[in-house]
C-alpha cells in the first residue's frame, strides 16, 4: 500500500494552501476528485481577460494572503474598485433611488447587527420593514452574497463575517492563481476519496484507484459531500456529519457573454436586470474593460436556471429589454457555471442554518490528532471565500506539523 506522511483530500484553495504549507519536510499527497485543481476556483479566458466561473474577487484584499501569493508568482492585481462600490447603471435605477436603496440597506444591516447582538438567532428576513419598497432587491443581494434568500440567512452567522471593504481582482484570474500555487504539489487527479478509515494508527483513504495510508489526513471537501455521504468515515463521525448538514452550500452562478462592438457599453459598471424582484440577474458590464458581460445569479433563481442551462437566455433577455433589442445579436455566450449540479461541490458557498453558526468550529475540529479539517465552511469569520479557505488550510497544516513534530522521535520518516 502506498504510504505517505500526510494525505490532503481536495485540491481547492484550502487543500492547496495546506499542502504548500506542509512543504517538503514531510511527504504529502493531494487527492483530487476532478481532472483539474482549484475546486470552486476555476478560470477560463476570453479576449485576454479572465473568465472566473468560481471566485473572482480578492475580498478583504488589503489583508488577503492570496495577494502575497500573487506577488510571489508574478501575477498582477487589478485594484479598480468593484462595480458594487460605485453607482450602478441609471437606466432603470435613478441616482436618487440608488441613494434610497443604499440607506435602506444600511438601516437593515444595523437592525441585523442589533438583533444578532441582543437576541437568539433568527432569519434575517424577520428584520425587513413590512412592505418595504426595496425588500425584493435586498433579498436579491442576499442571494448574490450568501447564495440564499434572507429567509434562510442566520443573523448570527452573517454578522460574524469579516470584511475589510477592499476588493481587488487577479488580472489573469483567481482560479489561475490558485492553480499556479498548486504547481509544485504532488496531486493525484481523478481520485475521489470515498472512505477515510481512522480506526488504526495509520489513516487509510480509499479511492477507486486503490487505498493509501498516511500518518495524518486533512479533509477539505465541501460540507455537502460529507453530509451526503460521498465521503464517509469509519468509525463514523456523526457530530461531524451533523455539522456538515447544518452548513449547506447556497447557490450562486455566473454566465459570461461576449459583446461585439462593446464601446457603447460603459466599462466596469453594474446593471441590475430588475430592481423590483428577487429573481433577477445582476450584470457587470465590461469587466477589466474587456468585450464581455459577467452575469451573476443566486438562490432559487440560480437553482431554477441550472435545471435547463437557462443562464445565457435569461441574461440576454434581461439585458436586451433594458439596453435595446439590437444588442441581442451582439451577445454570444462564452461559458456558464452550474455549481449546484457539480457533483464535487453541490453548491457555491456555505451558509449556516438558523442557530447553527457555532457548528463551523465543530466541522473544523480535528479528530484524534490524525484527522484534520479545512475548507471555507470551517471558517468562523471568513467563510464563503477563497482567502477563508486558505486560512483554514494553513491552520490545519500547522496543526499537522505540530502533531508530527511531537511524534518525530519514534516516528520520523
Ligand atoms: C460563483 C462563485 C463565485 C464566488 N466568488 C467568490 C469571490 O469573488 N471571492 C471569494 O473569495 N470567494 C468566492 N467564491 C467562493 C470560493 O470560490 C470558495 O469559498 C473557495 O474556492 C472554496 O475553497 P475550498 O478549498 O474550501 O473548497 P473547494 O474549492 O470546493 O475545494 C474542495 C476540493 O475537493 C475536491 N473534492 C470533492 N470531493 C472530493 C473527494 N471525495 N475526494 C477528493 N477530492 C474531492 C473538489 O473537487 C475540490 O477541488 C465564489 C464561489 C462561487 C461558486
Amino acid at each position: 500500500m502506498h504510504e505517505v506522511d500526510v494525505i490532503v483530500i481536495g485540491a481547492g484553495a484550502a487543500g492547496v494552501a495546506a499542502a504548500r504549507r506542509l512543504g517538503t519536510e514531510v511527504s504529502v499527497l493531494v487527492l483530487e476528485a476532478r481532472n483539474r485543481v482549484g475546486g470552486r476556483a476555476w478560470t477560463l479566458a476570453h479576449a485576454g481577460a479572465p473568465v472566473d466561473l468560481g471566485c473572482g474577487w480578492l475580498h478583504s484584499a488589503d489583508e488577503n494572503e492570496w495577494v502575497g501569493v500573487a506577488a510571489d508568482l508574478g501575477f498582477a492585481i487589478d485594484r479598480t474598485p468593484p462595480p458594487w462600490s460605485r453607482r450602478a447603471h441609471q437606466l432603470n435605477f435613478s441616482a436618487a433611488d440608488q441613494e434610497d436603496f443604499s440607506d435602506t440597506w444600511d438601516r437593515f444591516d444595523e437592525r441585523v447587527r442589533d438583533a444578532a447582538a441582543n437576541e437568539p438567532d433568527r432569519p434575517a428576513a424577520d428584520l425587513l420593514e413590512p412592505g418595504g419598497r426595496w425588500n425584493a432587491l435586498l433579498d436579491a443581494l442576499s442571494t448574490y452574497i450568501n447564495g440564499v434568500e434572507l429567509e434562510k440567512l442566520s443573523v448570527h452567522d452573517f454578522v460574524r463575517y469579516r470584511n475589510s471593504g477592499v476588493n481587488w481582482r487577479v488580472t489573469k484570474g483567481y482560479g489561475a492563481l490558485i492553480e499556479a500555487h498548486a504547481a509544485p504539489l504532488d496531486v493525484r487527479l481523478d481520485s475521489p476519496a470515498t472512505l477515510v478509515d481512522h480506526s488504526g494508527p495509520r489513516v487509510r483513504v480509499t479511492t477507486p484507484r486503490g487505498t493509501l495510508a498516511a500518518r495524518a489526513a486533512i479533509v477539505t471537501v465541501p460540507p455537502t459531500l460529507i453530509a451526503g455521504g460521498a465521503l464517509r468515515f469509519t468509525p463514523a463521525l456523526p457530530a461531524k456529519e451533523d455539522a456538515a448538514a447544518a452548513l449547506p452550500l447556497g447557490l450562486a452562478d455566473k454566465v459570461f457573454l461576449a459583446v461585439d462592438r462593446p464601446d457603447d457599453l460603459p466599462a466596469q459598471t453594474r446593471l441590475f436586470g430588475a430592481t423590483d424582484r428577487t429573481a433577477t440577474g445582476t450584470y457587470h458590464l465590461r469587466p477589466f474593460g474587456a468585450p464581455m458581460i459577467e452575469g451573476y445569479f443566486g438562490g432559487k433563481l440560480a437553482r431554477e436556471l441550472e435545471q435547463h442551462d437557462g443562464f445565457a437566455a435569461f441574461a440576454i433577455d434581461q439585458i436586451a429589454a433594458l439596453l435595446g433589442n439590437d444588442l441581442r445579436k451582439r451577445l454570444h455566450p462564452i461559458a456558464a457555471s452550474a455549481w449546484g449540479r457539480d457533483p464535487h461541490a453541490l453548491g457555491s458557498y456555505s451558509y449556516a442554518r438558523i442557530g447553527c453558526t457555532d457548528l463551523r468550529a465543530v466541522l473544523a475540529a480535528p479528530i484524534d490528532d490524525r484527522l484534520f479539517f479545512a475548507g471555507e465552511a470551517c471558517s468562523t469569520h471568513d467563510y464563503s471565500t477563497a482567502h477563508g479557505a486558505y486560512r483554514t488550510g494553513i491552520g490545519a497544516a500547522e496543526q499537522v506539523r505540530q502533531v508530527l513534530r511531537a511524534r518525530m522521535p519514534q516516528a520520523a520518516p
